[in-house]
């Protein structure tokens, strides 16, 4: 706390008057991220401000203290408009753009009246001012006669008009703490006080050795350079950008999705944990089969009859199909559905289907056989019956989604687990070194195997432990080889660690059919991949393998 409040001195020191306000946020840790953005902002709110003092430019009199204070409530109503429209968290920017030309009205004796006769050069100085307003301001600033006593009242003035900002700034702080965290509540104010005790004693400071007479160009010109200077070097104080975890737990695609990342700023998170939410929606409302409005249960029922166009994620979605079909020799088929159909691990079938059955089921699939359109993005079946189910593929291919679109809002902390198919963000959280993942046992689901610590990598398992469907005594997975028609027994468990959740997805359940001439394959071609093999045979050796350079110093003790 005390480095905290240390920090929040130096950096509210270093900043100057008429930033008070927009010091203060990132000092409340708000602004982190958006700082970017804060110039063409505080042009419009500038202007906004300048036309709102132009209008009631005869009513007030700035020169009289409580004036100043009705004016920052003014400043703080249009601020809340503009947060309530999501434009910006503007308490900061509203509040010391005013300041500044209203220090250089009130600098300018108070001639409020005389300025205010010649609209057009105090439009210009509300539009300036704002632009690049420390140095623009205080050189306008500068343009006066600082006389000792009459900063001291500005400052009170300041201060007056402050309070409004500075009382919402605090609460509206204290509010987005959960009570657990009340305690950061009060170290954040304190620090936001002992910032603006910062910038006063810096305010003083200048004006003290610097008093400034119209002549003196030269000292103007340093005066603006040197509070340039003291306002960059300003941002580098901000102590409270604390990075808090926030996470949104949904359903999604018929299991749990789990969203957690690291942010500085909470109405931040929780927006872009809805949008990410929202994402997964979208894409569930498109490919899944078990909608019959989505894209894909449509393209299913009609693509025998005409060759149906899709839409870029549909699209996208069949184009990595195809990749994995390729890549793994036809293994991975996502053609497969008249199989799983037949096989109805979800409606846990209880007599095996006969041979003509799967014979028939069989001549449905193959991803071959369909009739794809590169050019003009269709795809047409070449019969009756053909069925596609992503259920190897998408979900993966939706987490790399989210997990782009968290890169794209600068989230670089964070982790994305939709039912087993894992992202861990490129950072590790604060203070750790990567996000620990636990693997279960295939032979015992129950227990955890191992832990790995990912940085940037996906991990995905596909095993037989979850779906499965008993018929006579004998277990049979939700995976079947395309090629045989029968569920696969080659494995119990594979777990792929690569950097694409969807690739992780997809060679999961590719090497579950294919095995290890499959892994042999590809361990080859994919230097970042990581798989772990279990199989338990009806007789003999467990197969407890671990392939590619992760397991190199992680040790796979043996399993129970
Ligand atoms: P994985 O090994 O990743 O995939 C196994 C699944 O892939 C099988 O269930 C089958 O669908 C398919 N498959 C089997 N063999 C092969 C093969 N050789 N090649 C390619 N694919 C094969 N489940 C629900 O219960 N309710 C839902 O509402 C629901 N909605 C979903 C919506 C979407 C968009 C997706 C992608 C899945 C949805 N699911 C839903 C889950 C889906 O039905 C599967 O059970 C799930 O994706 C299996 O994933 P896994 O990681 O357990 O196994
Ligand atoms: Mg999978």
């Amino acid at each position: 706390m005390t480095l905290t409040l240390i920090y929040s001195f130096l950096a509210g020191f270093s900043e100057l008057f008429g930033l008070l306000g927009y010091h203060a946020w990132s000092v409340l840790g708000k602004v982190a991220g958006e700082s970017s953005s804060i110039l063409n902002i505080s042009v419009l709110l500038g202007v906004l401000n300048g036309l709102l003092l132009f209008v009631v430019r005869n009513k007030v009199n700035v020169a009289k203290p409580m004036h100043y204070f009705g004016y920052g409530l003014v400043s703080v109503a249009i601020s809340i408009l503009l947060d309530y429209f999501g434009l910006i968290p503007g308490l900061r920017i509203g509040g010391f753009i005013f300041l500044l030309f209203a220090a250089v009205l009130y600098l300018q004796n108070g001639s409020f009246e005389e300025l205010s006769k010649s609209p057009v050069l105090w439009l210009v100085i509300a539009c300036l001012a704002p632009l690049v307003y420390v140095p623009v301001g205080l050189i306008l600033l500068s343009l006066v006669q600082f006389e000792f006593k009459k900063s001291r009242q500005l400052l009170l003035n300041f201060a007056l008009f402050q309070m409004p900002l500075s009382i919402l700034a605090v609460v509206n702080e204290m509010l987005s703490f959960e009570v657990i965290e009340a305690v950061d509540a009060v170290s954040v104010a304190l620090a936001y006080l002992s910032a603006c005790l910062g910038v006063y004693v810096a305010f003083f400071g200048i004006l003290k050795f610097i008093s400034i007479r119209r002549s003196d160009i030269l000292k103007q010109l340093l005066t603006g350079l040197g509070c340039f200077v003291l306002f960059v070097t300003s941002r580098y104080g901000d102590v409270t950008k604390d990075l808090k975890s926030y996470a949104l737990n949904f359903s999604s695609m018929g299991t749990i999705c789990e969203l957690t990342i690291w942010a500085t700023n909470k109405s931040d998170a929780e927006r872009i944990l809805l949008k990410s939410r929202e994402l997964m929606d979208s894409i569930e409302e498109r490919l899944s089969t078990y909608k019959p409005k989505s894209e894909l249960s449509i393209l299913n029922k009609t693509a025998h009859l005409k060759p149906v166009a899709c839409e870029p994620v549909l699209w996208e979605n069949l184009q990595l199909a195809k990749a994995a079909y390729e890549v793994s020799n036809g293994a991975f088929d996502v053609t497969i559905g008249p199989l799983v159909k037949l096989w109805g691990v979800k409606r846990k079938r209880s007599e095996l289907p006969s041979k003509d059955e799967i014979a028939a089921a069989k001549e449905l699939v193959g991803f071959s056989k369909l009739i794809i359109d590169e050019e003009n993005r269709t795809v047409k079946f070449p019969k009756e019956g053909f069925k596609i189910d992503f259920g190897a593929l998408t979900k993966g291919w939706a987490v790399d989604k989210i997990a782009g679109y968290l890169a794209q809002e600068s989230i670089s902390q964070g982790l994305i687990n939709l039912g087993g198919n894992i992202y861990c963000l490129a950072e590790a959280p604060p203070k750790k070194d990567s996000y620990k993942i636990g693997i279960k046992n295939p032979l015992k689901p129950e227990k955890l195997h191992m832990t790995v610590g990912l940085l940037g990598q996906g991990v995905a398992t596909s095993g037989n432990y979850e779906q499965f469907t008993m018929i006579d005594g004998k277990r049979f997975t939700h995976i079947i080889d395309p090629r045989t028609g029968y569920p696969v027994n080659t494995a119990d468990g594979v777990s792929v660690i690569y950097p694409s959740a969807a690739w992780c997805d997809i060679l999961s359940t590719a090497i579950f059919v294919e095995g290890e001439p499959l892994i042999e394959e590809l361990i080859k071609t994919y230097r970042s991949l990581n798989i772990w093999l279990v199989k338990k045979p009806e007789s003999g050796e467990v197969i407890n393998k671990t392939y590619g350079e992760l397991w190199r110093d992680l040790p796979n003790p043996p399993l129970e």
